[in-house]
């Protein structure tokens, strides 16, 4: 509780804060960083497609050997949840339901790791950390080798761990990441002004993940009713609350 109020009093002044730092930075860099920013933006979205729409549909069809497809019809309005509410946390029930009731995913599967996934298992949050930083390593010319690459994999993995799954929190784990490699933390108050959509989209991507990973899970411990998964009616009473 402590930590979500200290959060909330930093992302309540941050925009102070973040004006300071980017008058700054485009005083220093000039107006020149806007188009690197729209294509940080897009290299963020596309990565998060891939590891969404290519990466969770193989492990499905590979480990699982169940339909992707049927996976996304079904789990698409707790996506569109977590889009709106920019928090994993938030998601936990409806994501528990879902499996359960659509999916056919016993709970005593699902209790364990979806409420554990949504907490330590952030694969959105460390993808937009790792383009953060080769956009930061590229807009102030630090070259960055082998070797930082390699810390940046570590550190991102580590501080998305570290995320609590409450909106913007990746912000501000990417600083540990940025100090791991000598990154002025002037960029991050640079991607800050347009980080809401990319943290809805990415919270969408941290859920799916959790979701893909428990129905592997129970596809593989015999834990998963095939006939509910497979049923297109199944749970369609399940309700999506008001993300307002
Ligand atoms: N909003 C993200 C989540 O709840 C965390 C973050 O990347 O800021 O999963």
């Amino acid at each position: 509780d402590i930590m979500m109020k200290m959060t909330s009093i930093v992302m309540y002044v941050a925009p102070i804060g973040v004006f300071c730092l980017l008058s700054r930075t485009f005083a220093n860099v000039g107006f020149e960083a806007f188009v690197p920013m729209v294509k940080y933006m897009l290299g963020v979205l596309l990565a998060l497609a891939v590891q969404c729409l290519v990466v969770y549909m193989i492990m499905l069809w590979l480990l699982a050997r169940v339909s992707p497809i049927m996976f996304l019809k079904k789990f698409f309005p707790v996506m569109a949840f977590a889009f709106s509410t920019a928090t994993s946390n938030a998601t936990i029930p409806l994501n528990m339901e879902t499996l359960e009731r659509k999916m056919g995913v016993d709970r005593r599967i699902s209790s364990f790791t979806i409420p554990l996934g949504a907490t330590i298992n952030m694969d959105g949050t460390s993808i937009m950390q790792g383009v953060a930083v080769v956009f930061t390593a590229q807009l102030f010319g630090v070259p960055l080798g082998p070797v930082e690459y390699a810390t940046v994999i570590a550190t991102a993995t580590l501080a998305s761990i570290g995320t609590a799954g409450v909106p913007s929190v990746g912000l501000i784990t990417l600083s540990m990441v940025f100090n791991s490699v000598g990154l002025p933390l002037e960029g991050i108050a640079l991607i800050m002004g347009i980080d809401r959509i990319l943290d809805m989209t990415r919270t969408a991507v941290n859920i799916t993940g959790d979701a893909v990973c428990t129905t592997v899970v129970a596809k593989q411990a015999g834990r998963i009713n095939m006939d509910v998964y497979n049923d297109p009616d199944a749970g369609k009473d399940v309700d999506v609350p008001d993300a307002a």
